[in-house]
């Protein structure tokens, strides 16, 4: 939900970085835009937190 990786504090993942399998329908881009959206959201409050 947040990008966040589960091994490595502080470490977001986002576009085509991603092995994803699943129905994209081959939006990729827009994945990519989703996920890179979230991704950073998420690390800018991880950065403000610490
Ligand atoms: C030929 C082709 C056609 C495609 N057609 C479609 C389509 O029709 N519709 C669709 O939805 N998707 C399409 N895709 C897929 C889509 O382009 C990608 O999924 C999407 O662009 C991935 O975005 P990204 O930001 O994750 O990676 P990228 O767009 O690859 O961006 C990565 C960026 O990181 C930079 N970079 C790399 N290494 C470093 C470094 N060490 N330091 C700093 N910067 C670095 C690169 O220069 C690049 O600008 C196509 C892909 C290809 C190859």
């Amino acid at each position: 939900k947040t990008m966040a990786s589960r091994k490595k504090d502080g470490l977001f993942f986002c576009g085509e970085i991603l092995d994803i399998h699943g129905y994209t329908g081959g939006y990729n881009i827009t994945s990519a835009l989703v996920t890179g959206r979230i991704a950073g959201m998420n690390a800018g409050a991880f950065a403000k937190e610490g």
